[in-house]
């Protein structure tokens, strides 16, 4: 919209909403952002959910756009690929491309996040209050309720427009949701597993305990544990298991011998660089694990829902903060349309971006049971070494799924899942009939590919 005079009020600054203010301030509008945590900055808090993240080029793209990804390339330890252990510490590097230049990064949520911060108070037109809860929203009447978590006190904040980057519980999708004022759809879809977060720390020197450049997995068909680095020489370790069934579950991991028991039996090598295992186990706690859809994001042109907020999804792809970095992209590219009311841009956006939330919401789910048991399956291990070596040898021609949603930022999520899957589905079709292997000559195996995967489009 031409006039940037209008006061846009941003709630959460997490690593959606610190991004969306450093834009619209660049932007030039008047920028107001709620947070209810304290400045992790100035505050030794966890700044939320999960200490690192896979940080790839869709979230770059955004870095781009706001001309920080300088900044943000300092915070960022690349991983070429996963790093498999199998039950008897043996490893197997997969790399997660064919193309040398294709890798993803770990970064730390709570750098990543104040840089933001820091960026978008830079602007004069943006200013960024610290606890201070948003409890509910009146959409009709553009106003938030907060209360400061200091005083207590309460106050109602009103704005032109609001955009709730309040992440997976946020107030205004419950407002929309209590009110009942309009045909709101929402679904919340949660997994039987839960996740838990461990480490290894650093050795005496400062050094990492295991290799440092890749996302390390356990993968164990019904659970499994992932690391990733950190700057420190310490890596952040995510246990992810049923709380309830199997042998061993969260519900059932009772006592100290038990999960030494379990860790020994079924993470050996890990469990020798972990003498902090039992702390970790038993004072971290163990999160739930949903998917968020709702529609529409948008209340006339009065409130709008972004990030997680908007469209939570399982961690498996390695690309909710990416996705979230991603809406606000697309979110500026609506702007750029130059429409006349908040109505028009937030329809544009809506219209263009949720096809492509629902399908990384979904290639999420399908992710979380590759990783913990296909990787390791050999006819999967055979369809990557296609794939690999297609990617190598036709950089320009072939695109494997992860590649799609993980090295394609200009790939939408829902062509890279339709194409991603009817390539897979014509790879493993070919290898269980005998058709192709990967002893092939790569030229004919690449045209084969292509013609089953367009057949398979067709018949979709
Ligand atoms: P959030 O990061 O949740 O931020 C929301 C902000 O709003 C917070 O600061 C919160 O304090 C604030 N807030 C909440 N309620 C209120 C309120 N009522 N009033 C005021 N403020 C409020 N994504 C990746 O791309 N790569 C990964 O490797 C990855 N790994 C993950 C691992 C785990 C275990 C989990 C759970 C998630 C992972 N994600 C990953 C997803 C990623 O964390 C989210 O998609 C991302 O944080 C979304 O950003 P957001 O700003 O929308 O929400």
């Amino acid at each position: 919209m031409s006039n940037k005079k209008q006061n846009i009020l941003i709630i959460g600054a997490g690593l959606c909403g610190s991004l969306l203010a450093l834009r619209l301030g660049q932007r030039g509008y008047n920028v107001t952002v709620f947070e209810m945590r304290p400045d992790l900055r100035t505050t030794d808090i966890s700044a939320g959910r999960s200490i690192n993240l896979a940080f790839s080029d869709r979230g770059i793209k955004a870095m781009k756009l706001v001309g920080i990804e300088d900044k943000v390339k300092e915070l960022c330890i690349p991983m070429n690929g996963r790093m498999l252990h199998d039950k008897d510490g043996n490893t197997f590097l997969s790399n997660y491309s064919g193309k040398d230049y294709e890798f993803i990064n770990s970064i730390s949520r709570g750098e990543l996040n104040g840089l933001l911060l820091t960026e978008a108070e830079k602007h004069d037109n943006v200013s960024i209050h610290f606890n201070k809860k948003c409890k509910s929203v009146d959409f009709e009447k553009t106003t938030a309720l907060f209360q400061d978590y200091i005083t207590k006190d309460e106050f109602v904040e009103d704005a032109d427009c609001i955009i709730a980057t309040d992440g997976a519980g946020s107030a205004l999708r419950k407002s929309y949701y209590l009110a009942k004022k309009f045909l709101f759809s929402f679904s919340q879809d949660y997994l039987s597993y839960g996740y838990k977060e461990l480490s290894f720390l650093p050795t005496k020197t400062g050094d990492y305990k295991t290799y440092k450049n890749a996302l390390h997995i356990w993968p164990r068909s019904s659970f499994m544990l992932i690391a990733l680095p950190n700057l420190d020489g310490s890596f952040t370790v995510t246990l992810f298991l049923s709380y309830d069934e199997g042998e061993y579950n969260f519900n059932n991991l009772t006592t100290p011998e038990l999960v030494t028991e379990f860790f020994q039996k079924e993470f050996p090598d890990a469990l020798e660089i972990m003498p902090n295992l039992v702390d970790d186990f038993f004072e971290n706690p163990t999160a739930a694990l949903g998917t968020v859809k709702c529609s529409p994001w948008h209340y006339k042109g009065n409130t709008l829902l972004m990030g997680d907020a908007a469209h939570a999804i399982v961690p498996f792809y390695g690309q909710g903060m990416n996705a979230s970095f991603e809406d606000v992209v697309e979110f500026d590219k609506a702007l750029d349309q130059h429409l006349d009311n908040w109505e028009q841009i937030f329809k544009a956006y809506e219209k263009n971006r949720k096809k492509d939330t629902d399908a990384i919401a979904d290639l999420a789910i399908d992710n979380f049971h590759e990783m913990k048991g296909h990787v390791v399956n050999p006819i999967f291990q055979e369809k990557r070494k296609i794939e690999m070596a297609l990617e190598k040898e036709f950089p320009k021609e072939y695109s494997s799924k992860y590649s799609l949603v993980t090295f394609n930022e200009n790939v939408g999520y829902r062509q890279a899942m339709l194409t991603g899957r009817a390539q897979d589905k014509a790879i493993l079709n070919m290898l269980t009939d005998g058709i192709i292997s990967s002893q092939d000559d790569l030229k004919s195996l690449l045209e084969k590919v292509k013609v089953e995967t367009e057949a398979i489009l067709e018949d979709d």
